[in-house]
């Protein structure tokens, strides 16, 4: 099962994306992850990527795409995976589609988890993220037991520099002016599927459940 993530940033497609990945025993590849563990490790690529970031933009799609194209190569992914962040442009998923097609491979589903912009900017103010190991929360949504603290790995946890109100709002210009359209792209190709992502998280898992089977 190939699937990928649509929706815009906040709308919760990632804790999706990790309760599908563990449903199917498949890997869950984000690419803002990837991104992040990078500027945490210093390397070249995190020095590029943080500089987008952390304005709201998106990372350039040459740093993007084959970063992918060879993640999704890898042993792991032969039963499929979870693309969560990724595509985020229209050249990112022609890149895709090309790439698959070539090993006559394609996306069984493009999963849009629709939440109105109003409802994101309040819900990405409430997210909070663990820089040692990734776990991203939520004080309303998804708290952990002991405020503050990461439930997998007891480190503190912080809002991420790009979860501020005004990143948010440029994120989400982006989103509506790139990553939109891609929603067009999926339905063409006959593969979208489109969830109510204002439900709380436990419902859209099953709404999406019942879809892809
Ligand atoms: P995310 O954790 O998916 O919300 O991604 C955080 C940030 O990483 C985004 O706001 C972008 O700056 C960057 N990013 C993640 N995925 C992509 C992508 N597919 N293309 C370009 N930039 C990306």
């Amino acid at each position: 099962m190939k699937i990928i993530m649509l929706g815009a940033p906040g709308a919760g497609k990632g804790t999706q994306a990790k309760m599908l990945a563990e449903k199917y025993g498949i890997p869950h590849i984000s690419t803002g992850d990837i991104f992040r563990a990078n500027i945490k490790n210093g390397t070249e690529l995190g020095k590029k990527a943080k500089a987008y970031m952390d304005q709201g933009m998106l990372v350039p799609d040459e740093l993007t795409v084959d970063l992918v194209i060879d993640r999704v190569q890898k042993d792991d992914c032969v039963k499929g995976y979870i693309l969560d962040g990724f595509p985020r442009t229209i050249p990112q998923a022609e890149a895709l589609t090309k790439a698959l097609s070539g090993r006559g491979e394609k996306i069984d589903a493009a999963v849009d988890v629709e939440v109105p912009d109003e409802a994101i900017v309040t819900r990405m103010s409430g997210r909070r993220a663990c820089v040692k190991c990734g776990a991203t929360y939520h004080i309303v949504y998804n708290p952990t037991k002991t405020e503050g603290i990461c439930d997998a790995c007891g480190d503190a946890l912080i809002l991420r520099e790009d979860d501020k109100p005004e990143t948010v709002q440029k994120r989400l210009t982006v989103y509506n002016e790139q990553t939109q359209p891609l929603i067009d792209y999926y339905k063409t190709l006959g593969v979208l599927v489109e969830v109510d992502g204002t439900k709380n998280l436990n419902d859209v898992f099953a709404d999406i459940c019942a879809i892809l089977g």
